[in-house]
């Protein structure tokens, strides 16, 4: 690989041409005309704009990507996270262009892109799955019969769905009456998409995930987990490798089962398998996410495997150097993602301009930006501005560093959620591991 587009943005970007740069690849970034002054845009050897602020015209724009991809001789492209990560028709243009898109194969990104087909799979393949509907659902008569069978409360979710939009939970009848029809709506609206399929609402459950790495000839290893229960409106806010739950017997159960998933869809290059994890450490599959992830800077630094470099290697036909009694889980990370929001107005977003950033640093401190004092944060995008991440020898020291960080961080011009991230790594019952996916709704918001 001499030359690699990097069709995103933001800390993405910026961490993936760090990777290319160390690796004496080439990079070309691409940006939009809110981006000219974006650190991405300057840190790529070669930058091309690609269109307007809207992301539909710019980094949604497969037409200008190629172009750009053509016109400066790219010969692969890295999706990031986001954007056109999990769009399969753009795997499959750049498949079709003879440009290597760095990730599975289309086909592969099709079958699990829709979450309720890649769970018929797996149950067809003998994984844990969460109990709802065979596939989709195709009427509201269906989703009854099926909650009827399961029990409620349940869970109505997009198939196509991702970053926590299309989900709502029904306790009765009325209530899946009324949320059929929006999330019908909502995933129409955002995924263009509205299939949608039932599963039961577990309650109190913890999100633990396993990362994995398939190269091109048949291996699969799994690097560990990450819990990220840590979350609001179904989204994370923080992470934390190893899980407070799980021990070396369940971390090589899941492991497995992770590497089962991968094999069973014929996956290739890095990806994330989610679990849910029920009171009695019972785990059910619920999706597989076919891209680098937010917090995959943990896992980093916890088994010192560079996971970007990993992605190009595979991409570039490499064999994994590496079996997996030879991957070494060293201490305990977190990690925080910073964003420009209010968290006392429903966590509105604040973009704007940063008139002064002072990073935290010091053994063990990892910070993954793309903002700078001066830089104006662009209303277009996601409100996502840092993540900070900290490694320790076990989890009080990553708890302390952590605090120590969030002390330090200095940013100005704008609001963020630093406070409360704050508050949630000194709050008891998270420090005594005593959480599930509703801690910010109930310990810290109050609500439910
Ligand atoms: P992760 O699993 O890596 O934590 P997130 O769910 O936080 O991923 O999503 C990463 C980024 O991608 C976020 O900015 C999120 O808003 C966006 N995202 C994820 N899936 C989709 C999707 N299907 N459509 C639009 N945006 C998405
Ligand atoms: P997305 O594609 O948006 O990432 P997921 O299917 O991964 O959606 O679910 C996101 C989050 O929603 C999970 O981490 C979990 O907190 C919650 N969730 C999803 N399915 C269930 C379920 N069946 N029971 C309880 N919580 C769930
Ligand atoms: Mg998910």
């Amino acid at each position: 690989m001499n030359k690699i587009l990097i069709a995103n943005r933001g800390e993405i970007a910026v961490r993936i041409i760090r990777a290319c740069k160390e690796m004496n690849i080439k990079t070309v970034a691409v940006y939009s005309e809110a981006d000219k002054d974006a650190l991405h845009t300057h840190l790529a050897d070669e930058a091309v704009c690609i269109g307007p602020a809207n992301s539909k015209q710019s980094y949604l724009n497969v037409k200008n990507i190629i172009e750009a991809a053509s016109l400066t001789k790219s010969d692969s492209i890295h999706p990031g996270f986001g954007f056109l990560s999990e769009n399969a028709k753009f795997a499959k243009i750049c498949e079709e262009s003879q440009i290597k898109f760095i990730g599975p194969k289309s086909d592969v990104i099709d079958l699990l892109g829709n979450k309720s087909n890649s769970k018929k799979l797996m149950q067809k393949e003998g994984i844990p799955v969460i109990p709802g509907s065979n596939g989709s659902v195709k009427d509201l008569k269906e989703a009854m019969l099926v909650a009827e069978k399961i029990g409620y409360p349940v869970l109505l979710k997009a198939a196509a769905g991702g970053g926590g939009k299309g989900i709502r939970i029904a306790n009765d009848f009325n209530e899946l009456e009324l949320n059929y029809n929006l999330v019908k709506q909502e995933a129409k609206n955002a995924f263009n998409d509205d299939e949608i399929y039932i599963e039961k609402y577990i309650k109190n459950p913890r999100h633990v995930e396993i990362q994995i790495l398939a190269d091109e000839h048949g291996n699969v290893v799994h690097l560990g987990e990450r819990d990220c229960s840590i979350q609001r409106n179904h989204q994370k806010m923080l992470e934390e490798t190893p899980s407070t739950i799980v021990d070396e017997k369940l971390r090589n159960k899941m492991g497995n089962v992770a590497v089962k998933v991968a094999k069973a869809a014929g996956y290739t290059n890095c990806g994330t398998v989610e679990f849910l994890v029920d009171a009695d450490r019972n785990f059910y599959f619920m999706e597989m996410n076919t891209r680098i992830q937010v917090e995959h800077p943990i896992t980093e630094m916890r088994t010192g495997i560079d996971l970007v470099k990993e992605q190009i290697r595979i991409a570039a036909g490499e064999e994994l150097k590496y079996k997996q009694k030879e991957i070494i889980f060293k201490g305990h990370a977190l990690e925080c993602r910073i964003n420009a929001e209010i968290p006392s107005k429903n966590f509105m977003p604040c973009p704007g301009k940063v008139t002064e950033f002072n990073l935290p640093g010091g053994n063990g401190i990892r910070i993954d930006t793309a903002i700078y004092s001066g830089y104006t944060i662009p209303s277009n995008y996601d409100s996502m501005i840092a993540k900070i991440i900290t490694h320790g020898v076990n989890r009080n020291e990553a708890i302390s560093k952590m605090k120590r960080a969030l002390e330090e961080l200095v940013i100005e011009g704008i609001e963020t959620n630093r406070d409360f991230l704050f508050d949630i790594i000194r709050n008891p019952n998270f420090i005594r591991g005593n959480f599930d996916t509703s801690f910010i709704e109930k310990e810290m918001l109050g609500e439910k």
